[in-house]
Parts: C-alpha cells; structure tokens; sequence
C-alpha cells in the first residue's frame, strides 16, 4: 500500500545522523497517522458509513482521518473541545484541509448539552456522544484521540520491518531510534515489533535501542501511556532535557530548532520535532561516548506548519 519510506542522513550537532523520512510515506496523510491508520486502510471495513474522531483542531491525526473518510466514503464527525474565533476565519494547515474534504468539525462546547460536559474529558465525551447521538452504531468507526489503540500495531509492524531490511543492508551493528511522542503509541509499539522481529532474526547482531521523550505531559504520562499498550518489558527508553514541554507552546527554543535543524535541506514539522531535536542534543551532550548509530524518525505533519509558521513568526520574528 505505502512504498518503503527512504532514510538519509544529516548532520546534527556535528555528528552524521539518519534519517527515516515518513513524511515521505503518503502524499495524503501525515506520515505518523500513516502507520497508526494503516490498519483501517488495508481491511474491509465496507460496513462501516460513518467515523467519528475527537481531538484539536490542529492535530494531524483530523487531517489523516478527513482522507482516510474521503477515500472510503464515510461520513466524518470530529469533535473538539474549542474552536478559536482565529481558525474559523482564517482556516490554515490540518483543519482546512480537513474541512475541504468534507469532515465536519463539531466543537463540544457548542452543543446543547455542552454543560454537562464541561467537567469531563474529551474523551469521555466523545464516548457519550458514541453511545447516544448515532442510530446506528454497527456501521459507525470510532478512532480514539490520536490513533491511540491497538489497531495502530498493524502499521507499525511495517516500520519496524523497513528498519531491520535497512539495518541489515547496512551492516549496523549499534542503533539507537530517536523520536518524539505525543500519546506514546508510536514509540511502544516501534519498540515491541523491532524487539520481537529481532528475536526471530538469527543474522543480525544488533545492539539497539528505542528512545523517545515526552511532547505532552512528562516522562510520568508517558510511561502510564505505555502501559495501556503494551508489557514494561516493551516500554521504550524515556529521556528528558530537564525540561517540562507543554504541547503546542511557542518557545522561542523551539523555534531556533526548528530553522537550524531545517538547514540540513530537510522540513521537520514545529509540534513534536523541535522538542525532538532539543532532546535529542541534550541527550548527545550527555553521551558524547556513545559511538554507534542514531536515527531519528521524521513522522510527518508538515501540513500542520501553514499554521504553525504563521503563528510563530507573529510572535517571534520581529
Ligand atoms: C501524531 C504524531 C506524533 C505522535 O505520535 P504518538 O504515537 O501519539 O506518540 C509525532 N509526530 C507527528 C508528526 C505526529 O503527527
């Protein structure tokens, strides 16, 4: 269905780093919601005529949910906490798009019985609403906030195959993968398909390593994010710069990142990649022994810096 994505190198912090290029897995989707949607992509799901997503009007996962509805027909519901004045008159990024290919957008604080559900998380909500508001539930698909469940194994598996077949072309011998999490998915369930296709490869003698860091809400969440998915022996590394990152917060930190990392010729993405890269420094400062090999998975969104960019240079390029 997808091609192998490519890897390449750059350099960060004056040493060779490789790079995965998911953001090069599908023209349509984000390449993150990619794998974690592959699943639904590849079955038949001819019964279903309706999918329901929640989460922020920015998010990647919308935009990847709009195609993924459009290309199967299905009527598209998400629904959000709120909707800024801002964004409804100037649609930009993953919510334009979104919206042009017919999902509609519905903000939970708007509905009628928007007190009742002001207490409670948008989850939650959503799950209400699920039960209560659709006459038909066989034919509804209701994904969780950011693909987080484990249909999202699927597609990772595959990523996880490219990076053994790469590996092995490759003779790598000592490997850590870098990447920023948001709910974790990604991360745990890269890890727990490298761990186990590794153990059934009897040619590769690999040393290798998942690490990954928190975007959203500290090592603490992530860990507890983990654990809904997968056994502790699977967990990925956690490491952090000492930092607390609160998701979508402009930082001007961030923002230099951002353009330096950019430099190398290749976009990265200004939600999850500047926290990546700022983690991923500290953590080369921090093991300057280390001799092996680093990759860092790029995993798309770059739809989401019509937003983004704008947003930062109105408030730092002045
Ligand atoms: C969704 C997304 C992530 C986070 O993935 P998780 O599985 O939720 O950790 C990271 N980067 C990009 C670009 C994404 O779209």
């Amino acid at each position: 269905m997808f091609a192998t994505s490519p890897v390449q190198q750059m350099l960060f912090e004056q040493r060779r780093i490789f790079v995965k290029r998911d953001d090069l897995l599908h023209p349509d989707f984000s390449g993150n919601k990619a794998r974690k949607f592959y699943h639904f992509l590849s079955r038949d799901y001819s019964h279903i005529t309706h999918l329901v997503g929640s989460g922020s009007a920015q998010a990647n996962s919308l935009y990847s949910m709009s195609v993924l509805a459009k290309q199967r027909g299905w009527q598209f519901d998400y629904y959000v906490s709120h909707l800024s004045d801002f964004i409804i008159k100037h649609p930009s990024g993953n919510y334009a798009a979104a919206i042009a290919n017919g999902a509609n957008i519905i903000d939970v604080s708007q509905l009628k019985q928007a007190t009742q559900y002001q207490q409670m998380h948008l989850d939650d909500v959503v799950k209400q609403i699920v039960k209560f508001s659709y006459t038909q539930p066989s034919s509804l698909l209701h994904i969780p906030e950011g693909g987080r469940c484990e249909y999202a194994e699927s597609g990772l598996a595959i990523l996880a195959k490219e990076i053994i077949d790469w590996i092995q072309l490759n003779n790598i011998s000592e490997l850590k993968v870098f990447l920023p999490s948001g709910t974790g998915t990604t991360a745990a369930y890269l890890n727990k398909q490298l761990m186990q296709q590794l153990a059934c490869n009897d040619v590769i003698r690999l040393n290798l390593e998942v690490i990954t860091c928190s975007t959203v809400g500290g090592d603490d969440y992530l860990t507890t994010q983990f654990a809904l998915l997968v056994d502790e022996d699977y967990f990925p590394t956690v490491v952090n710069d000492g930092r607390k990152y609160h998701f979508g917060k402009l930082t001007r930190r961030c923002f230099d990142m951002w353009k330096s990392v950019n430099e190398s010729g290749i976009e990265f993405e200004l939600l999850y990649d500047p926290v990546g890269f700022l983690v991923l420094k500290d953590y080369l400062v921090k093991h300057l022994d280390w001799q092996g090999d680093i990759m860092y998975l790029h995993q798309g969104g770059l739809l989401g810096n019509q937003t983004m960019l704008p947003r930062y240079q109105r408030k730092f390029s002045k």
